[in-house]
């Protein structure tokens, strides 16, 4: 893959110095995003003028998230919503809760959210929160005052036709209904469009909570269906065994794979003849992790990246494959069920070494597809089966993931450039016909 520096187009809106949270964090997940734009812009032809747009966020919004913790004290946590991009429709991305949450961190998903978007054709800008707070520490009755104070601190800035949360890490159904009540009580009407994961009850879509997993599983069978590999006998290895690692595997072991290795934050699990998924799936929910499950091998956490495995799955968090672990993996095909995962230097590394990388911009793009048919059912008020619902995901999944590995081929690109490429030419396009104001 060429890695051309940006050409310097004449013509373009001058790059001032960036203001010091634009600057790369060269180990951060914002800096890994910068780099992957750069290796796109000399793909871009004439709107790679506009390419600064995708360097800067639209808006960052960083608020103070205080509540009434159940022993009296007051606690502040640190809370942000960035809408990175809004070019082709309202701001979308997911709310996440983890103690390492950080406004770069966020920028960064954020704008992983726009390409995202473009790459599937959905008509929304790229969006992302999360709150720095370990949820597991707080109680139920503390977590819905973060979650309520949080969502009427941003409620200056989201909307059903401004910007869409949805579920990421650890966050749920549950959290959605507390984000969705709020919203409505502060705009005096009920406004189920305002986030999407809801449940099923407060206009949720029927499809949603599997989405993700089941796009991962979709553009992993037609990548492996390139590459001569059977999924019936593959061997898989999971990292990440929530909503969208939990389900993947499900959906890998039901066509016949072997799901070999489950890592999550409490441990890891394996077993040479295939995990018992729903049997583990059941572990997780009673236990709150993988360690522990009694019907496979206990494995020291950093063993994982050794395991036997045609298809590993990262469906935790950022950074986890990096130039450490690359060159043990073992795996034909890793598909990016996690955003950002992989950092460039280990992109590198698979890719000489011939390890097919599905990247999140396209592998994990099933849940906000979905939750595109969620917005648009809670608009009309009008809820469409599972049937229709997964059978839009697939076709979508499907032509996006076509249209992406022919791009790939013709420009000799990794997929992850070719992603951005389709999903840049689509924001900077539609850049480029708003034209800027005033
Ligand atoms: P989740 O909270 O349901 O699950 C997260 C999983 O990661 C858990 O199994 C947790 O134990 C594990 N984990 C956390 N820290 C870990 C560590 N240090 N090592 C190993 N495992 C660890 O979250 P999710 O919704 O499944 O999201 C997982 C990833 O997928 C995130 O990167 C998220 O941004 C991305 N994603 C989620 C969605 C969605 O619809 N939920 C959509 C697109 C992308």
């Amino acid at each position: 893959m060429p890695h051309t520096s940006a050409p310097n187009f004449p013509d373009s809106p001058t790059a001032h110095a960036l203001p010091s949270y634009l600057q790369a964090d060269h180990l951060g997940p914002w800096g890994i995003y910068l780099q992957q734009v750069d290796r796109v812009i000399p793909y871009l032809g004439p709107l790679a003028r506009w390419a600064e747009t995708l360097k800067r966020p639209k808006r960052a919004l960083i608020v103070d998230v205080p509540i009434h913790l159940d022993n009296g004290t007051v606690a502040h946590f640190e809370g942000y919503r960035v809408q990175h991009n809004t070019s082709r429709g309202p701001g979308k991305g997911g709310v996440r809760f983890h103690q390492d949450v950080t406004l770069s961190e966020v920028m960064a998903l954020s704008a992983w959210m726009s390409v995202k978007n473009a790459a599937v054709n959905v008509p929304f800008g790229g969006a992302k929160g999360g709150i720095r707070v370990n949820p597991k520490t707080l109680s139920l009755g503390e977590l819905e005052r973060m979650t309520r104070r949080y969502t009427s601190e941003i409620g200056i800035i989201i909307g059903p036709n401004k910007d869409i949360p949805a579920p990421d890490v650890n966050t749920n159904e549950q959290t959605m209904a507390w984000m969705m009540d709020t919203y409505s009580m502060n705009e005096g009407a009920t406004s189920t469009g305002v986030v999407t994961g809801k449940p099923l009850d407060l206009g949720g879509s029927l499809g949603r909570r599997e989405a993700t997993g089941r796009g991962v599983f979709t553009v992993g069978a037609e990548a492996a269906r390139h590459i001569g590999l059977d999924i019936a006998s593959a061997r898989v290895a999971v990292q990440g065994f929530g909503n969208v690692g939990g389900i993947a595997a499900k959906m890998f072991a039901q066509a016949g794979a072997k799901v070999v290795a489950v890592q999550d934050h409490g441990g890891t699990v394996m077993k040479e003849s295939g995990l018992d998924v729903p049997a583990l799936l059941s572990h997780v929910a009673h236990t709150g992790s993988v360690a522990g499950f009694t019907e496979a091998q206990a494995l020291p956490d950093d063993a994982f990246w050794d395991v036997r495995c045609d298809i590993l799955i990262p469906a935790a968090l950022e950074q986890q494959i990096t130039a450490a672990n690359a060159h043990r993996i073992q795996a034909r095909m890793v598909i990016e069920g996690a955003n950002g995962p992989t950092t460039p230097e280990a992109d590198d590394i698979l890719q000489a070494r011939n390890v097919l990388v599905l990247p999140d911009v396209i592998a994990n793009a099933g849940g906000v597809t979905v939750s595109y048919f969620e917005w648009v059912q809670d608009f009309s008020s009008f809820f469409w089966s599972e049937d229709d619902i997964n059978a839009r995901l697939t076709r979508i999944m499907k032509e996006a993931f076509a249209a992406i590995w022919q791009v790939a081929t013709d420009h000799q690109v990794t997929l992850r450039t070719a992603t951005f490429i389709v999903g840049c030419t689509r924001i900077l396009h539609s850049r480029e016909l708003r034209g800027l104001y005033p």
